[in-house]
């Protein structure tokens, strides 16, 4: 089974495998299935062995390398910091896909970073940026820069956000809970 030119597809659609084909922009390889990443109509090259989807007119662009998002803290375990992508910064129609990312530890600040909750905890705002897209629930994300990481940092204890209190730290105005954070410098409050 696979998809054809002009087939209209979700993401996740099956359109082909690997062995037969290529992913290219819109599409991706999920273990030898070549999956739609975006809603669109797909674009067979058969001479190139290449797999294309056509974002819809008026759907969000393709999330690409380099492409800086925001996205909120789901979970933060051991090596990597689970994001859920909200939209594209300075380009807020909303995503049709639920898109997750992940930072790596060794990709969430410059210099050496002894634990991720150093920099993340669950609920906060970030910018990231993307260094690589794997799927659609597999994005790698970058926080290294000085324009890039938290931009509000929810509170452990009550859940609160948090004013910045110093480079690396967030003051809690409700209950006075000090914690550390990788903070963007355009940190909100
Ligand atoms: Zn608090």
């Amino acid at each position: 089974m696979k998809a054809k030119s002009g087939d209209f597809v979700l993401p996740g659609d099956l359109l082909g495998v690997s062995e037969e084909f290529v992913p290219s922009e819109g599409a991706y390889d999920d273990n030898g299935y070549i999956k739609a990443m975006v809603v669109g109509t797909v674009s067979l090259d058969d001479k190139n062995k290449r797999i294309h989807v056509l974002p819809q007119t008026g759907t969000p662009p393709v999330l690409n390398k380099n492409t800086t998002i925001i996205g909120q803290i789901l979970e933060v375990r051991g090596q990597r910091a689970l994001v859920k992508i909200h939209f594209i910064k300075d380009n807020p129609r909303k995503l049709v896909a639920s898109f997750v990312g992940g930072i790596h530890v060794s990709q969430a600040d410059k210099g050496y970073l002894a634990k991720l909750t150093d920099a993340f905890h669950i609920g906060d705002l970030i910018e990231a940026r993307i260094t690589k897209v794997v799927g659609l629930d597999n994005i790698d994300l970058k926080t290294s820069h000085k324009d890039l990481g938290v931009l509000k940092a929810m509170c452990t204890r009550c859940r609160h956000f948090m004013k910045q209190t110093g480079k690396n730290e967030v003051t809690c105005p409700n209950c006075d809970n000090k914690e550390k954070r990788k903070i963007s410098v355009n940190y909100q409050v």
